[in-house]
């Protein structure tokens, strides 16, 4: 038997129907607040990542899924969605467009990582790009569209952390700092954050590996050390985002694993997954398009994780999904088949979901079928019911029963469910 790649997942009904769901959520909240879908390739030019995420990054130091092609060119499966975005902005001279350009974007990405609970090597993520603005207010918007979708989804215990990173030049002097308060302890941290120390020292803050964790708690917080400027920006996303009742914890020690952020920078994190295991990252990304060789346009965006995101997912919003009616439609005999899927169609186009069954199944195993999917109600056509243009319709949870004229029967299966007619 061949079995799946390592990391990767299948996604079967019911559960699919929740990522449909989601999905289309997202479409709603964030085309109406004016983000369109863009739709890139999943395999870009190795450099990008290179470039924008940043080489001593984990991403892109140990979790690509690089390979050459046949003609020996190097291409990487994308590990995230920005990166993609801004080559498209300049590609696509998006920078002629109405500014500022808001972009949305969802599909898999890749990386190879140590599988466990919401790490995935291919995972989905569903995330939105503001371009060509660079006020608090935009920051407040893209915080605001993400907290609207969540709230539609239901969520109540997700919350929303919030630091400022400064700018590169206020970097380079916070690295500084940190690098002489762990001096002293630098034999003590991992392996990886001694490679860190000089390849990328900032990513020491975001190690994971407890005795890391704990030399860095007693560091210089980074928002301690950025210019009057990045803590003016800050400070106003969040009193805006107070304006708005939006709830955020400061967090002055976060950072990102990539490169590219700058200013705010924010994380999702639910009480069922973690701290490690965050939903969302996103943040203010500046210089990101001009470091690719477009013009200096700045932006901010995030990404949600949507496996971590599926998996915390409220019990309202999964009852709503997918506990939904189902209506078993019921042809006695083949010559039946052709009426049943008619009235399915009259069925669908009432909102309604009514398989029919075209196995050949006599009507005793037909009930059978029906009650194992769970059906409420089915109806049921023999070739007299056929004759006089009616139907039988079959409470299955009641186990009453009744005839009507077909013309009739979506408003009958209606009442039955209990949804009523305006539904
Ligand atoms: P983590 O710290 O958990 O490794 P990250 O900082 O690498 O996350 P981002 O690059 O910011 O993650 O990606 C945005 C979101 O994508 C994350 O918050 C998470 O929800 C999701 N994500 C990232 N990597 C994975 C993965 N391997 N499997 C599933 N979801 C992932
Ligand atoms: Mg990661």
């Amino acid at each position: 038997m061949i079995r799946k790649v390592k990391g990767t997942r299948d996604i079967l009904p019911p559960e699919s129907r929740l990522w449909g769901v989601v999905e289309a959520e997202a479409r709603r909240i964030f085309e109406g607040f004016g983000y369109d879908e863009i739709r890139l390739p999943v395999m870009e030019p190795t450099e990008l990542f290179v470039r924008t995420v940043g080489e001593g990054t984990d991403i892109v130091s140990k979790e690509m899924y690089t390979f050459a092609d046949r003609k020996g060119r190097s291409l990487t499966l994308r590990p995230e969605g920005t990166a993609g975005v801004a080559r498209a902005f300049i590609e696509n001279g998006l920078g002629q467009r109405p500014q500022p350009m808001r972009l949305s974007y969802m599909g898999p990405m890749f990386r190879y990582e140590k599988m466990q609970r919401g790490r995935y090597r291919q995972f989905s993520q569903i995330g939105i790009e503001l371009l060509g603005a660079s006020t608090p207010q935009a920051d407040v918007e893209v915080l605001l569209a993400l907290h609207t979708f969540l709230n539609a989804l239901g969520f109540e215990d997700l919350v929303i952390v919030l630091n400022n990173l400064g700018d590169p030049e206020d970097r380079e002097r916070f690295v500084e700092g940190l690098k002489n308060e762990l001096l002293p302890d630098q034999e003590r941290l991992c392996g990886d954050c001694r490679r860190r120390w000089t390849e990328n020292p900032l990513r020491i803050l975001d190690c994971k590996v407890p005795i890391c964790r704990e030399l860095v708690a007693h560091t210089t917080p980074v928002a301690d050390v950025v210019s009057d400027e990045a803590k003016a920006h800050v400070d106003a996303v969040a009193e805006g985002l107070s304006a708005l009742e939006i709830p955020v914890r400061l967090a002055p020690r976060l950072v990102r694993g990539l490169d590219y952020y700058l200013r705010t920078v924010f994380e999702v994190i639910s009480p069922a997954l973690g701290e490690d295991t965050v939903i969302c990252g996103g943040g203010r990304y500046d210089r990101l398009i001009s470091d690719l060789g477009g013009k200096a346009v700045p932006g901010i965006g995030f990404a949600i994780g949507e496996d971590r995101l599926i998996d915390v997912l409220p019990d309202s919003f999964k009852h709503r999904v997918l506990d939904v009616p189902v209506v078993a439609v019921l042809p006695l005999g083949h010559e039946a088949t052709a009426s049943a899927l008619a009235l399915t169609v009259q069925l669908i186009e009432g909102g309604l979901r009514a398989p029919a069954e075209v196995s050949g199944r006599s009507l005793k195993a037909g009930l059978k079928w029906a009650n194992k999917m769970g059906a409420a109600v089915a109806l049921i056509l023999g070739p007299s019911e056929i004759a006089e243009q009616m139907v039988l319709v079959r409470d299955l949870r009641e186990g009453t029963q009744e005839t009507v004229a077909q013309d009739t029967v979506v408003e009958k299966v209606r009442d039955l469910l209990g949804r009523g007619k305006t539904e």
